[in-house]
């Protein structure tokens, strides 16, 4: 085995403690120590006296704690530690918020490094919350430019410095250059020993940027090579499914409880005029959400199915897949069309019978989730296949779902719009459309943002709304993580709730792990309001649609990103009653409360998604994990987006002189690529 597939216990020095808070921050093996990028660096090549510090300036020093060291607890959730630092020119306040470890390392008389922006203080100057060291280990660090690595309660910089220390030693001998020497030297790259010595330790600042670019131009060139290769052969010409128009489109549009928007009206006609054509449609659906998607996707399954065709519904989650299935049902039965359901959980012998209505053609629409997407699944004649919340799925899904049939039309709906640079990396074979309008009579969702001190009367305001006979949704942050981190879990909440804050009301808890069977029960009982309040996990995220539930309050708010949020937040504010989401943000960071800003003052889910992702960055903003896709950890799509735009022109040269793309001849590239993509079992890449 590789040195670098090592457990990271593998280096000298990490022990169980170490590898347990490694673990922490993904880091598993040594492979992942080395990937594992700074957030910065520190330029400690400009070392000054205490009593030269200038207000503003970001400067190394050296002193000795001196005086008494000053611990004390002002509020709940804040814990301030205090101290200063003198050398023979002068003396300056250290303070620091939240870091009970410290207590440890401080000790008065000690000799430390200080790394940080000097503020103003009540008394002076001030360092707010830098970087300290014991300064026995100065020798080591002066003089040079210190990666400033992500890291986690009890995993000091200077310990993460010095295992990747001992990790690079590692890459001296196991790492070969897998990009073509042809493009290392037609774009005068580095050498990948080179990048990854200088990324985590630069001998300069100009040795910083050309390795920066290296792995900036590898990023991208194998996120555009594995892209192509998931959807690119798909491009050829090919012949699709003639769609006629018909009556029974009319008359269903007629019959609806409500007039379309026009914007959905001018929608479906885009979609009509694709479904009309011989060649297979491929079109994204953008829409805020409650935009009214479904309703789009009904029409046009509809229209494949008076030309005696099947269509499919594909819904990341089976309490969604269930919702659509049951308004279809309402929907399409009184004309004639046959609906069906299937999800993982299905009983086997109802599992089955479906399997056989679908291959024989006894069906006309199948509603489900990945279940869809099965070995096993054999539809009779698919012409139609459409993924909602298609930003939930990998791109290699939809490709799948495709295969189920002969050249199907392929729609794919998603309330999380994406800039263009990024759509043309995701989605670059689409046609896009936009529902740009909601649906008449919305009122908008009062948002606010308060800490958990309020908690009392952030629940005695949903009360009132359940006394008005109103509904409620309290949403926890995923149980899985609380395992790591310290956040109330949503059994503990439910518990509380129904026990003390609303013990008056019936209080039902929903996530995902739950048995279907009684996912369905809660559902239904919500539905009917027969539940007042339902705690639940993520899992009403997408789709869940419940009018009379007019208030949220989300948990730990500061855990979700901005775009989950919205798509949160769209589950209120559906009836006729003015709405409230309530964000319980327990952080007191700067972005936590931006974040939160953003969300009180914006409804428009296009700009909210588009700040998210200049916060966050495009790796969590999609769950990259979810799209197959590797993360991007030095290259950025927005700041780097030359270097993105030179790498697609060497791609498309590369796939214009060999259209197959046969990599035989680069068998370390093809290695890597196939290691950075995490496909299924059974699917090998360039197959
Ligand atoms: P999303 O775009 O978020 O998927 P949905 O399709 O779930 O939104 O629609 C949200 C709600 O709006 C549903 O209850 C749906 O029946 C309703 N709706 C859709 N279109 C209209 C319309 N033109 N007028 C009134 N209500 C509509
Ligand atoms: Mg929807």
């Amino acid at each position: 085995m590789s040195e670098l597939k090592r457990d990271i216990r593998y280096i000298k020095g990490v022990g169980p403690r170490k590898s347990y808070l490694l673990k922490r921050l993904d880091i598993n093996t040594v492979e992942d120590m080395i990937w594992h990028m700074p957030r910065g660096y520190d330029d400690r090549r400009n070392i000054k006296k205490i009593g030269d510090l200038e207000l503003g300036e970001k400067v190394t020093f050296y002193g000795k704690i001196s005086g008494e060291i000053n611990i004390s607890r002002p509020r709940r959730n804040l814990l301030l530690t205090k101290f200063n630092v003198r050398d023979e020119t002068g003396s300056i306040e250290i303070v620091f918020f939240n870091r009970a470890y410290l207590k440890r390392m401080l000790i008065p008389g000690q000799r430390v490094m200080i790394n940080g922006e000097i503020k103003k203080g009540y008394k002076g100057l001030q360092v707010t919350g830098p970087i300290i060291e014991k300064a026995d280990t100065q020798s080591d660090n002066r003089q040079c430019i210190v990666p400033i690595y992500p890291s986690t309660d009890g995993l000091s910089q200077k310990e993460l410095i010095s295992i990747q220390k001992k990790a690079l030693q590692i890459v001296n001998n196991s790492v070969m250059e897998y990009l073509p020497e042809r493009i290392i030297r037609n774009h005068r790259l580095c050498g990948i020993k080179f990048a990854l010595h200088n990324i985590h330790f630069p001998i300069s600042i100009q040795a910083l940027k050309i390795a920066k670019y290296r792995l900036v131009f590898e990023e991208f060139f194998l996120l555009q090579l594995g892209l192509f290769n998931i959807k690119g052969r798909v491009l050829q010409d090919k012949t699709g499914i003639v769609l006629k128009n018909n009556d029974k489109i009319d008359e269903f549009i007629k019959k609806l409880p409500f007039a379309l928007t026009e914007a959905q009206k001018s929608v479906f006609r885009e979609i009509s005029s694709d479904l009309e054509k011989d060649i297979p449609m491929n079109r994204l659906v953008q829409g805020d959400v409650g935009s009214g998607k479904t309703i789009v996707a009904i029409m046009s399954l509809l229209k494949a199915v008076t030309n005696g065709y099947q269509g499919g519904f594909m819904a990341p989650t089976e309490i969604l897949a269930e919702q659509h299935y049951l308004s279809m049902k309402e929907l399409l039965e009184p004309f004639g069309v046959r609906v069906r359901l299937l999800v993982g959980s299905l009983p086997k012998n109802e599992k089955d019978k479906t399997l056989k209505e679908i291959e024989l053609g006894e069906v006309d629409i199948v509603v489900g989730t990945h279940a869809l997407i099965q070995e096993g699944v054999n539809f009779c004649n698919l012409a139609l296949v459409i993924t909602d919340e298609q930003h939930r799925f990998g791109v290699r899904q939809r490709a799948v779902f495709a295969d189920k049939g002969e050249n199907p039309h392929v729609l794919v709906m998603t309330a999380t719009p994406i800039p263009r640079t990024l759509a043309l990396i995701l989605y670059g074979d689409l046609d896009i459309s936009t529902i740009d309008q909601l649906p008449p009579g919305r009122r908008t969702i009062k948002t606010y943002s308060r800490t958990s001190v309020n908690r009392n009367r952030i629940y005695d305001f949903v009360k009132r709304q359940l006394d008005e006979g109103r509904q409620a949704y309290v949403v926890c942050p995923l149980i899985e993580e609380s395992e790591y981190m310290d956040i109330q879990s949503a059994i503990k909440i439910a518990d509380e709730l129904s026990t003390v804050l609303l013990k008056n009301y019936n209080v039902a808890l929903l996530h995902g792990k739950m048995p279907t069977k009684e996912k369905e029960k809660i559902m239904a009982g919500f539905k009917e309001g027969n539940i007042d309040v339902l705690v639940s996990t993520t899992v009403i995220e997408v789709g869940i649609d419940v009018p009379n539930a007019t208030i949220m309050v989300v948990e730990s708010a500061e855990r979700f990103g901005l775009t989950q949020l919205h798509q949160l937040r769209g589950r209120v504010g559906r009836g006729g009653h003015q709405s409230y989401c309530i964000l319980i943000n327990n952080s007191e960071s700067v972005i936590s409360k931006r974040r939160m800003d953003i969300m009180q003052n914006t409804a428009d889910g296009f700009i909210i998604s588009k700040k998210d992702l200049q916060i966050r960055g495009p790796g969590e903003f999609f769950g990259t994990k979810q799209h197959g896709l590797p993360e991007l950890k030095v290259a950025n799509l927005f700041k780097h987006i030359s270097v993105l735009k030179t790498v697609q022109k060497e791609v498309e040269k590369m796939i214009a002189a060999d259209p197959n793309l046969n990599l035989d001849n680069y068998p370390l590239l093809k290695e890597k690529l196939e290691q950075k993509f995490c496909f299924e079992e059974g699917y090998s890449f360039l197959s």
